[in-house]
């Protein structure tokens, strides 16, 4: 049975998708910034190329993040069977969030202990570049020739959305439904769990500006973080109770995230509490919203539902009453596209 082969030559391969993996880790590549991308693209398209793989490199052109310091550079690999179709793509992302504090190891270290890998990315998810980069080359080594084809790209910036990364591959046609028939994404959840449903996601910011007033007479400004809140409340009331009812009929997991749901994911306005206070009325307030869409919602209806209620927020009753000049001014979209289903 080729299967059989395939597992067979899969565990002579250990020694070396352990060091694969350990050699990832060693490379910082910590988001935000960005750090190192070029280096690891590299290491991963070289170790694709010594796997037979035909490897490009995709730096993501015209984004903003894609700087001289900070480069997004994405690797693709495609190694082709009989025929080109159909074709698996096998995608995963080679940033890592900072380490943070705590660590008993060295987080960049790579090391290996008690049959276990340690380090920031091990799980999430040099592991998983790992395990699809020698799944592919278990397959070769067994002597297996596929009937179609395998790809397998590492991406940046998927800790930070993915614009510059898979979304990059996607918008300009590299990864497409047209060409591609099958994704897997070895994300890490558990061994044993196997995730075949998504939300989009749509991160939004909401700027209020009130006006600016001595705050011993609040009465003669308007308070930009008020009325933050009376959209809150509104958001709290009305919006959130009605994504809850909405279920996706995608298997997705676990089974509270087949809801759409909207998250607050940070709030400021005002003077800065930490420094030091003078008496003003807060005249301006940002929060960033971070909206989980179902795939029968869309992206397009999840946008303008967001759009009608932010219209009929402007100049709300409260603040009228002052004569004031509405407070919401602009409804800025930092993310127009939905992300791609990544983990
Ligand atoms: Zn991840």
């Amino acid at each position: 049975m080729s299967a059989d082969r395939v597992m067979a030559a899969i565990d002579t391969l250990t020694d070396e998708a352990v060091a694969f993996t350990s050699d990832l880790i060693r490379m910082p590549t910590v988001n935000p910034p960005g750090e190192l991308y070029e280096e690891c693209a590299r290491f991963i398209g070289d170790t694709l190329a010594k796997c037979r793989f035909e490897v490009e490199y995709h730096p993501a052109e015209g984004m903003k993040e894609h700087t001289r310091t900070h480069p997004r550079i994405n690797v693709v690999g495609t190694r082709r069977g009989r025929s080109l179709r159909p074709l698996v793509h096998l995608n995963g992302h080679f940033d890592v969030v900072p380490a943070g504090a705590g660590w008993t190891v060295d987080p960049f270290g790579g090391e290996v202990r008690d049959g276990r890998i340690w380090g920031r990315g091990s799980c999430d998810m040099k592991a998983g570049i790992a395990a699809a980069v020698f799944a592919a080359e278990g397959i070769r080594r067994a002597g297996v020739e596929l009937n179609g084809s395998v790809e397998i790209s590492g991406t940046v910036d998927e800790e930070s959305g993915g614009f510059a990364g898979v979304a990059w591959l996607a918008h300009h046609g590299r990864v497409s439904a047209d060409r591609t028939d099958f994704a897997i994404i070895p994300e890490p959840l558990y061994v044993d769990r196997i995730c075949i449903g998504h939300r989009g996601v749509y991160w939004f910011e909401v700027l209020t500006k009130g006006r600016i007033a001595h705050g011993s007479m609040p009465f003669h400004g308007v308070n930009a973080v008020e009325h933050m809140g009376m959209l809150l409340d509104r958001i709290h009331n009305e919006l959130q109770p009605r994504l809850a009812a909405r279920t996706t009929a995608m298997p997705v997991v676990p089974p509270g995230a087949r809801h759409a749901t909207l998250n607050i994911n940070g709030i400021e306005g005002g003077q800065p509490v930490d420094g030091i206070q003078t008496p003003c009325v807060a005249d301006r307030c940002r929060t960033v919203f971070d909206r989980r869409f179902l795939l029968e919602e869309g992206f397009d209806a999840t946008k303008a539902e967001i759009i009608a209620l932010l219209s009929r927020h402007v100049r709300p009753e409260a603040l009228r009453a002052h004569r004031r000049r509405a407070a919401l001014r602009r409804v800025r979209t930092r993310h127009p596209r939905p992300r791609p289903p990544a983990g």
